[in-house]
């Protein structure tokens, strides 16, 4: 049987570092709709040129074409073991859409894991957050800073900011977060899929509570 996953949380909550390490405790495939879109983006396919004009706005993507690249992505085999939804679903009818497909193709998600942290500290996470465009590696200039100064440990490449962590970008997908991905935690919630974790603390204190959450529902 499939170990499916979500993992919820506002941007700057710590999701993509604790979807790594998820991935490595349980072997499960990490799906980012946001890496997908940004790969899109760089290389200049139709899906990217029309998902652009919303990312770099901080607005969603629209439902269908998230969905559609959802649904292709859980065609390739890689995914039978299981797959970690980070970034999606954002929505409501995302999150319909993705009972459903499950559903059709006899998978079963686990529970939906939401990193709970307060606005305040958002700001101050993301104007640090750098990210390797080689390997998608995730630093922070304070709290997780690379072993050399804007170099990735890993593969040695020079890290980025990412262009949607300005200021007034991240203003603006906080908004979005509450107003369009907060009833997502109510979607699970109602299903009695929904585990909340507290973000705050540092990134092993995090994954401890995480995993420990992710124990209870298997
Ligand atoms: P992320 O890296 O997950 O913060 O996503 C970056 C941007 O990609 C978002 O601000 C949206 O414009 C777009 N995006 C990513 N995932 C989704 C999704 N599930 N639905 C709609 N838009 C998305």
């Amino acid at each position: 049987m499939s170990f499916d996953l979500i993992i919820l949380g506002p941007p700057g909550s710590g999701k993509g570092t604790q979807a790594q390490r998820i991935v490595a405790r349980h072997g499960v495939v990490q799906v980012s709709t946001g890496d997908m879109l940004r790969d899109h983006k760089k290389r200049g396919t139709p899906l990217g040129i029309e998902a652009a004009t919303y990312f770099d706005r901080g607005q969603l993507a629209p439902d269908d074409l998230v969905i559609r690249m959802i649904e292709e992505r859980l065609k390739l085999s890689d995914v039978a073991p299981g797959v970690l939804f980070d970034g999606f679903p954002r929505t409501v009818p995302q999150a319909a859409a993705l009972d459903a497909l499950l559903a059709r193709l006899g998978r079963t998600m686990r529970c939906a894991v939401e990193i709970r942290v307060p606005d305040a500290a958002i700001v101050e996470r993301l104007s640090g957050r750098r990210v390797c465009p080689g390997c998608g590696a995730p630093y922070h200039v304070a709290n997780m800073p690379p072993k050399k100064d804007g170099v990735c440990d890993k593969c040695g490449t020079a890290l980025l900011a990412r262009d949607d962590d300005r200021a007034e970008t991240v203003l603006e997908r906080l908004k979005v977060y509450h107003a369009q991905t907060a009833p997502v935690a109510a979607h699970y919630a109602a299903a009695g899929k929904l585990r909340q974790v507290e973000g705050a603390g540092d990134p092993d204190a995090v994954f401890a509570r995480i995993d420990e959450e992710i124990g209870r529902a298997s």
